[in-house]
């Protein structure tokens, strides 16, 4: 496996910086027992938190799902989350029906 120079690996994952998504982090102490990193590129600091919402192939699936006559509500009875989740997850906000 692969990983650029200064990049920090925790747990087989590449951190990014969660401003410029910068690879270049490095260690920056611990705020409240969780790691601290700070961008070596825009001097960001961040603490790795855990991804939480749905990934991005999910998000995917629900448009595709949408886009073939599925409603919301049945979509957020299939993934288990709200309409209101299925609403801030789509771009279909900014079309006009
Ligand atoms: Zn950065």
């Amino acid at each position: 496996m692969f990983f650029m120079p200064g990049c920090v690996v925790v747990a087989g994952f590449v951190m990014f910086c969660t401003k410029c998504g910068s690879e270049s982090v490095f260690k920056s102490g611990f705020v409240k027992d969780e790691q601290r990193y700070r961008c070596r590129d825009c001097g960001r600091q961040f603490v790795s938190t855990r991804h939480k919402g749905k990934s991005e192939t999910e998000k995917l699936t629900a448009i595709l799902l949408y886009i073939n006559g599925l409603s919301l509500r049945t979509i957020a009875r299939l993934m288990r989350v709200t309409t209101t989740a299925i609403l801030m997850g789509m771009p279909i906000r900014h079309f006009e029906l």
